[in-house]
């Protein structure tokens, strides 16, 4: 893509971003490689939805400005992007928003990292929480370091989210996947129950990769501990079920067990809460007529 087109790219995506409500006010950044040694970046303090072309800067790989309208600096979220370009190669632009449901979960310090979409096992495999860091300083792109070198989608810890892609489109779909994900996360957990994909056909997903042009994705770790994970491969909730592409939620170690456990077990009996109340009230006459006579 030539200069223009990339900061045509990158104007677009910026208004995509501001539509959909992925980003409020001066919220959220986009990047990409414009040669061996250059960035071009959405500059800091302007609202995505509103940008023309020339207002993008462009910086070097230790984001030193190199071109830019007067008065114009890098996005304060710069040493993120940096540490991406750094960590991958294989990366050529970088998408960062705080699309409300997926900052819900990272508010709530769940990941979404469980094997329920077959499309996101393909693209993303799990999307991770880096550790809260205060947004624009080093320690924000310390915390992210560890995540970018296995994961293209991840969730920042009561911040937001940030996409990885080979080009600007594909970083921007990534981040449209991560929030509809969340979406569907989000509903399914509240109508109760999740069944996951089988680890086995998770594999069978992954492997379907190179069909469809996806990269080659890092592997998913072997035995999925968050505590101690390591960071070239990814942590995906998938219980091994030889033989069986769907297996029921049964997990206790991920973060959902924060949910409610009765919810959707099997045995349980479901009551409305108008239906909870009449047994209570009856309970309590009960109670109050055996303790008359
Ligand atoms: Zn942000």
């Amino acid at each position: 893509m030539s200069d223009t087109a990339l900061r045509l790219a990158i104007v677009e995506i910026g208004r995509r971003l501001w539509m959909r409500g992925f980003v409020a006010s001066n919220d959220g950044n986009i990047s990409t490689r414009l040669g061996p040694d250059r960035l071009l970046m959405t500059p800091a303090s302007v609202s995505k939805g509103f940008m023309t072309p020339e207002m993008m800067v462009v910086t070097d790989l230790d984001g030193r400005l190199v071109a830019g309208e007067p008065g114009r600096k890098p996005s304060s979220e710069i040493l993120m992007h940096l540490v991406a370009y750094r960590e991958r190669p294989d990366v050529g632009a970088v998408v960062h928003a705080h699309p409300p449901l997926s900052t819900g979960f990272a508010v709530a310090g769940i990941a979404l990292d469980r094997a329920v979409l077959a499309e996101v096992v393909t693209t993303l495999g799990s999307i991770p929480i880096a550790a809260y860091g205060t947004p624009s300083t080093r320690e924000l792109a310390d915390t992210v370091a560890p995540y970018v070198k296995a994961h293209d989608g991840l969730l920042l810890a009561n911040h937001g989210a940030l996409a990885l892609g080979k080009d600007l489109f594909g970083a921007y779909y990534k981040m449209e996947t991560i929030e509809h994900f969340a979406q569907i996360s989000l509903v399914a957990r509240q109508l109760g129950r999740e069944h996951l994909l089988s680890r086995e056909e998770v594999e069978r997903l992954q492997a379907l990769r190179g069909r469809y042009g996806i990269a080659a994705p890092a592997p998913i770790c072997p035995d999925p501990s968050p505590a101690d994970a390591d960071p070239s491969c990814q942590v995906v909730y998938a219980p091994s079920a030889p033989g069986e592409r769907l297996v029921p939620d049964t997990s206790v170690a991920s973060a959902s067990s924060d949910l409610p456990r009765s919810i959707g077990t099997e045995g349980e009996i479901r009551l409305t809460y108008a239906q909870l109340t009449a047994l209570i009230d009856e309970a309590v006459r009960e109670i109050a007529a055996t303790l008359k006579r």
